[in-house]
């Protein structure tokens, strides 16, 4: 392709962005504007003039997924050869490679569960903590790593940042703390130290230092307002005192600064670089003008508003009309989601692949219901989530043993071996009888065939490669799998587009989260909302229920990231139960202190669904009633349970 041809198909904007191969360039604009196109068309066009030799183009992406895309997108475009990584990938292959050098002996192991060792850590510390405290000390500490505090600093992080940790924070420091004595103990490593023992060796070894600069002169930085103080420091050890650098970002997209990033480099990158050049574009190409519509208004109602002028982002639709996006309430979860499969059979019965449509939520515990709802409707689906993929004891087992034969004879060909190994482990040539072990089947042919990706894009790739690709997915990443329907959690969905989206489970306490109650937290769950949105090109679709099981309390209410958008009819029953719940007199539950709306329980004075003494009987035949009226009256069952309906 000519570097001409390169430029076709790219707007004004977008154009000089691509145009702009040197120096210090920042795309600031909105979702769906096409800055990953642009910078792809960049960095190809700058390999076809000659200005930039392919090999020496560092590219980074916040998933492997996006790295992946990006290297096709690349390789069709005529540069193959230019390096799309994430920062994890490119700072453990660099280590890994000059480990010898600048450290000497064998490189520490990749830990493999992070949560398994501050388990370990915590345990020697005298704590007991369940698996979800486990996970958000974790969570604590890799914030603390990432923001560059200390075990004997983090106390002071802690009350400076106005950070609520999940334990007090003595003892959050004393378990950092242990966890890294740990890990130095068992010549272990995590992805924090990885990119930190990268930057210092680059730092402290000015041999590795220029020979790292001379490999990679001009790097690109995908999805910029998400980078946190660690990624910056291994991105300014990579640069030195060059500046051919191209950032690209939305600040309206920062959904990680729980975890330490911070938009702030990249709303400050012309503080940096006075000169740089500064591109935004406006014009949406993802969305059809009914769900831009969405989006901007999630803007106008969010911190966005009130951004600095510069910084101010109003989408531009360029796409033809579509349907307008639907808003449903429902009684309760099983009932959203079997309504949400069978939107979606429908859909697939009208022409939409499988692989074009997505549900999303906000958190992982949400994907059970979905994943019941399609498996019964008999509609392929696959969970995107490192943590379900990767915790599956196949998977351990399959990785402990591809690990196991990397480190026997690091330059085994890749394929080959992979298909090999897992053929004992239960790949066979076809899926297996029966739902687990089909289950089983399926998440091994994924890795298989995770391989055979990797084989394509990296021609030449070594066993040691794909176990290094495995172990970062297993960090940071996306779980492999087949084609079908996407179920991911809407910081997993970042920079993907699908035909058809499905915002599910939007009620207060979900999005936002219960935990979320600071301006900023609130403000973060907005934009996963709007991250959320401006996922979908053509179908929109958003729901909530207002109990979790059927028959339930309905105590739920729709997510306040609602209001202004959805029309008043699609929320009677709320409207209506409000009215009541304020006219009627306060009747608490004598177990559980909840606010009392039925005439039953207000009778009885406790919650049908409150474990107690009283009369099991009655209750089950009180709820079984409830369900059965609930549901063939299509009402609330505080409206089936009015005082007139109990007399009968
Ligand atoms: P996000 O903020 O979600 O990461 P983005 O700004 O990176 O979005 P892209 O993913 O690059 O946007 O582009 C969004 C969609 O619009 C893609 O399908 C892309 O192919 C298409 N697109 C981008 N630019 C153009 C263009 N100039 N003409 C036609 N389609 C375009
Ligand atoms: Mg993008």
């Amino acid at each position: 392709m000519s570097p001409e041809e390169l430029l076709h198909g790219l707007d004004p904007e977008q154009l000089e962005a691509a145009r702009s191969v040197r120096g210090p360039v920042c795309i600031l604009a909105g979702a769906g504007t096409g800055k990953t196109r642009a910078i792809t068309h960049r960095i190809a066009y700058a390999v076809a003039t000659g200005v930039v030799p392919e090999q020496q183009v560092l590219a980074v992406t916040f998933t492997t997924r996006a790295a992946g895309e990006m290297r096709g997108r690349l390789r069709a475009l005529g540069a193959p050869r230019v390096q799309a990584r994430t920062f994890h990938a490119a700072a453990l292959r660099q280590l890994s490679y000059f480990w010898a050098d600048a450290v000497g002996g064998p490189r520490p192991t990749l830990i493999d569960s992070k949560v398994k060792t501050v388990s370990s850590a915590a345990y020697a510390c005298g704590f007991r903590f369940d698996r979800t405290e486990l996970r958000d000390l974790a969570g604590e500490i890799e914030w603390a790593k990432v923001t560059q505090n200390r075990p004997a600093d983090y106390e002071t992080a802690v009350a400076k940042a106005g950070r609520t940790p999940p334990m007090p924070p003595r003892d959050v420091a004393r378990v950092y703390e242990a966890y890294e004595e740990l890990r130095s103990q068992q010549h272990l490593i995590d992805f924090e130290s990885v990119l930190e023992l990268t930057a210092a060796m680059i730092h402290e070894h000015p041999r590795i230092a220029e020979q790292i600069r001379a490999q990679y002169r001009y790097f690109v930085v995908d999805e910029y307002q998400d980078v946190n103080p660690l990624q910056k420091l291994l991105l300014d050890a990579w640069l030195g005192d060059r500046d051919d650098i191209c950032v690209v970002g939305d600040p309206n997209q920062t959904i990680y600064t729980f975890a330490g990033a911070t938009p702030s480099y990249l709303t400050g990158f012309l503080e940096t670089y006075p000169h740089a050049t500064f591109v935004r574009l406006v014009r949406d190409y993802r969305s059809t003008p009914q769900v831009v519509r969405v989006a901007n208004t999630v803007l106008r109602a969010g911190g966005a508003g009130a951004a600095p002028p510069e910084h101010r982002i109003e989408l531009v639709a360029q796409r033809p009309d579509g349907p307008e996006p639907s808003y449903t309430e429902y009684d309760d979860e099983p009932a959203e989601a079997t309504s949400v499969a069978k939107k979606i059979t429908a859909l697939i019965d009208s022409g939409v692949p499988a692989r074009e449509i997505a549900v999303l939520f906000r958190t992982n515990s949400q994907s059970a219901a979905y994943e019941q709802a399609l498996g019964d409707a008999g509609v392929p689906y696959t969970v995107r989530g490192a943590a379900q993929f990767f915790e599956r004891p196949e998977i351990r087992t399959a990785l402990h043993t591809l690990r196991g034969a990397a480190q026997g004879d690091d330059d085994a060909p890749m394929v080959a071996t992979v298909r090999h190994l897992l053929e004992p482990l239960g790949l066979t040539d076809s899926p297996p009888e029966g739902r687990q072990a089909r289950e089983k089947w399926e998440s091994l042919a994924a890795l298989a065939q995770l391989a055979e990706d990797v084989a394509a894009q990296q021609p030449g790739a070594r066993l040691a490669d794909f176990v290094a690709e495995l172990q970062a997915r297993a960090a940071t990443e996306h779980a492999p799998g087949f084609e079908g329907v996407t179920l991911a959690s809407l910081h997993a969905a970042k920079g993907l587009e699908w035909d058809a989206v499905f915002l599910v489970g939007l009620t207060e306490g979900m999005l936002p989260i219960i935990y979320a109650d600071s301006p900023e937290q609130i403000e973060e769950e907005r934009r996963l909302f709007y991250v959320g949105v401006t996922r979908a090109r053509e179908h929109l679709h958003l729901s909530w229920a207002l109990a979790r099981s059927p028959g339930g309390r309905r105590t739920r209410k729709p997510s306040r990231f609602l209001d202004g958008l959805r029309p008043a009819s699609s929320a009677p029953d709320v409207r209506r139960g409000e009215r009541r719940r304020k006219a009627a007199r306060v009747v608490q539950c004598r177990v559980c202190g909840a606010t009392l709306l039925e005439a039953a329980e207000r009778k009885l004075g406790r919650c049908l669904d409150c474990p107690s003494s009283y009369d099991e009987e009655l209750l089950e035949r009180l709820r079984q009633w409830r369900r059965e009226v609930s549901a063939a009256q299509k009402v609330p069952a505080y409206v089936v349970f009015t005082d007139a309906t109990l007399q009968a």
